[in-house]
């Protein structure tokens, strides 16, 4: 072990003892971290997701650990509130530039606070050396014949969303700022983008109701477009509609912050449809979940996302969401808008 250079260094395994090696709560977890594979009972269907955050990309250079460790949990948590599924357990996989034991206690506090809030065992994972890059996998329960997916709109069903949208945009444009605002809405947006709230409570809900559903994390009219794809159809957002925060208002300027609600990402808000005869119980639902919504637009026959304002159709900022290579087949000098990508910019 101690001759591969990608080891982190013969203390590895106290590493492990000591940040990540906790007793794992569900009887259905069979062997833990410790053996060369975790064993879990899995019954019937799960629903799988893996998420990867290189420092640099998905989150600036330097960000504190916990809200890395929260984050890499919470884009997981928030693919599989997508689907309606309800997550148990999952593997962590580390790659760090060395040993920051400050750092890699903050991680594992804002790591395992989120995995205990939604009852989500750390069975396993791998530690190595390298450029900051956290992946978790995540694994969940999911009813097969009431998940949630991405194809099944349809031309009618009215659009929603959860909480607000730009927030995450604006949340990162504050950390990015050398100079901390201190009031209650700077507070409000940077917390919105260190530790964003994964909507597994209204997944859950929305199983039996939503037609489709997608997590909002790469912008909502590139992830809108998704849905629609998968679903055959178009949608119509009407750009009056969008829930923007009163923190987000107060900052930044409205035509900022409808960009960001558009195309910002890093929201993870979750974008579902469902025909207009359950608009009452999807009200009743997510109000039990503790989770907002608002209806945002219609499903339509055709394809593409169109933008509305005041029943007008209008073109939306340019820009569409998030993509590592670019819009055509990895096109280096393809715009980049990730995350770190936007941290140095976008700040007005
Ligand atoms: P192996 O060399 O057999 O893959 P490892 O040294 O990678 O074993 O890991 C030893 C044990 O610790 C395994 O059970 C593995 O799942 C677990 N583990 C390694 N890194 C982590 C981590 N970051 N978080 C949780 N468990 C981990
Ligand atoms: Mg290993």
């Amino acid at each position: 072990m101690a001759s591969d250079p990608e080891r982190l260094n013969p203390d590895e395994f106290q590493l492990i003892e000591r940040y990540f090696a906790r007793g794992c709560e569900d009887p259905r977890v069979v062997l833990g971290i410790g053996d060369d594979a975790a064993v879990v009972d899995a019954i019937g269907a799960m629903a799988i997701a893996t998420d990867t955050l290189v420092s640099g990309v998905h989150f600036p250079d330097g960000l504190e650990g916990d809200s890395v460790g929260h984050r890499a949990l919470a884009v997981n948590l928030s693919d599989l509130a997508a689907m309606g599924a309800e997550p148990r357990w999952c593997t962590l996989a580390l790659t760090l530039p060395g040993v920051d034991h400050r750092w890699l206690e903050a991680f594992a506090r804002g790591f395992f606070a989120l995995a205990e809030t939604h009852g989500v065992d750390l069975v396993g994972g791998d530690t190595t050396r390298g450029p900051l890059t956290v992946t978790v996998h995540l694994i969940g329960d999911v009813d097969r014949e009431h998940m949630l997916t991405r194809g099944g709109g349809h031309a009618g069903d009215d659009v929603y969303v959860t909480g607000s949208l730009g927030d995450g945009a604006a949340g990162l444009a504050l950390v990015a700022q050398a100079q901390a605002g201190t009031s209650a809405a700077h507070e409000a947006l940077r917390t919105r983008f260190l530790k964003p709230t994964p909507r597994v409570e209204a997944g859950l809900a929305l199983r039996t109701l939503a037609s489709s559903a997608i997590d909002v994390s790469d912008g909502l009219l590139a992830d809108v477009g998704h849905l629609c794809r998968a679903s055959g159809c178009a949608a119509a957002i009407d750009l009056e509609r969008l829930p923007i925060s009163a923190e987000a208002r107060a900052l930044f300027p409205p035509a900022t912050v409808e960009a960001w609600a558009l195309s910002g990402g890093d929201d993870y808000e979750l974008c579902f449809t469902a025909p207009p005869a359950h608009r009452e119980a999807i009200r009743q639902s997510l109000s039990g979940s503790g989770t907002a919504a608002r209806r945002i637009g219609r499903l339509t026959a055709g394809d593409g996302v169109q933008c509305r304002r005041r029943g007008k159709p209008v073109s939306p900022p340019s820009g569409a969401g998030y993509s590592h290579f670019g819009d055509g087949l990895g096109d280096p000098k393809a715009p980049r808008r990730g995350a770190a990508q936007r941290a140095g910019r976008d700040s007005e």
